[in-house]
C-alpha cells in the first residue's frame, strides 16, 4: 500500500518540464550578419534550423537541402499552391518560403526552430491566426551598427552583383525602419557579441514559465 507512516518524511516529488518548441525568427537587413550567426547557432544542437525553399540560384558553395531547397518558378508555384508554407514572400526579385510542416512538427514535439527570413515573412508569421504558432513565436531583430557599415558588410562578403548590392542595400534601409515590430532587437557588434545577446534571449524564453508543463512523478 502507498502513504506515508507519521515518523517518515513524505516522499520527496520528482518535478520536470516539458515544453513545446519555440519559433525563433532571426530578421535582418542583408549583410548585416544574420546568415553568420544563425550558421553557428546551427551548429549547436540548440534547434533545428528550417531550410527555406527559394527560386534563387546557388552561390558557389551552396548546398541544396543545406542553404535552402532550390526549386524552379514553377515547383515553387505549386508549392504555395499546396498550402505548403508557412509564409513566403518576394525578396530581392527572388521567391523565398519557410516550409510549414517541418516547423510545426518541431514545435509539438518541443524542439526550438530557428528561422532565418526577411521583415516581411516575420510579419506574416505574427500575423498567423494559428495559435501555436502565436504561443511559440519568438522574434529578434539585428540592427547594423549605421547604414555604411551594412554596405561595408555587404561589400566584403563579396558574393553579389552591383546591381544586387544597390537593391539589397535599398531594402536594407526600409528593413532597419522596422526594429521596433520584433519584440528583441540586438545591435549588432561582432560575431561573438551577438551570439551572447542572442544566446541571452533564448535562455529567458526557454524559462518563460506559461511555456512549461510541469510532470510531477
Ligand atoms: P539571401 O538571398 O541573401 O540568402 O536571402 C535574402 C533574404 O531572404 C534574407 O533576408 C533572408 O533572411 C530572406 N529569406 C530567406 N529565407 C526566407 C524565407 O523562407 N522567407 C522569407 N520571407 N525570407 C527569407
Amino acid at each position: 500500500m502507498s502513504g506515508t507512516s507519521p515518523n517518515e518524511s513524505p516522499r520527496e516529488v520528482e518535478k520536470t518540464f516539458r515544453r513545446h518548441g519555440i519559433l525563433f525568427v532571426v530578421s535582418a537587413a542583408s549583410g548585416t550578419g544574420k546568415s553568420t550567426l544563425c550558421n553557428s547557432l546551427r551548429q549547436s544542437k540548440d534547434f533545428i534550423y528550417s531550410v527555406s525553399c527559394t527560386t534563387r540560384a546557388p552561390r558557389p558553395g551552396e548546398i541544396d537541402g543545406e542553404d535552402y531547397h532550390f526549386l524552379s518558378r514553377e515547383h515553387f508555384e505549386e508549392k504555395v499552391a499546396a498550402g505548403g508554407f508557412i509564409e513566403h514572400a518576394h525578396v530581392h526579385g527572388n521567391y523565398y518560403g519557410t516550409l510549414k510542416q517541418t516547423v510545426l512538427d518541431a514545435i509539438a514535439s518541443g524542439t526550438d526552430v530557428l528561422l532565418d527570413i526577411d521583415a516581411q515573412g516575420a510579419e506574416s508569421i505574427r500575423k498567423n491566426p494559428d495559435p501555436q504558432i502565436a504561443a511559440s513565436l519568438v522574434d529578434v531583430f539585428i540592427m547594423p551598427p549605421t547604414f555604411e557599415e551594412l554596405e561595408r558588410r555587404l561589400r566584403k562578403r563579396g558574393t553579389e552583383t552591383e546591381e544586387s548590392i544597390i537593391r539589397r542595400l535599398a531594402n536594407g534601409r526600409e528593413e532597419m525602419q522596422r526594429w521596433s515590430e520584433f519584440k528583441y532587437t540586438i545591435l549588432s557588434g561582432s560575431m561573438e557579441e551577438d551570439l551572447t545577446k542572442f544566446r541571452a534571449i533564448m535562455r529567458a524564453e526557454r524559462y518563460l514559465s506559461r511555456r512549461l508543463t510541469l510532470d510531477e512523478s
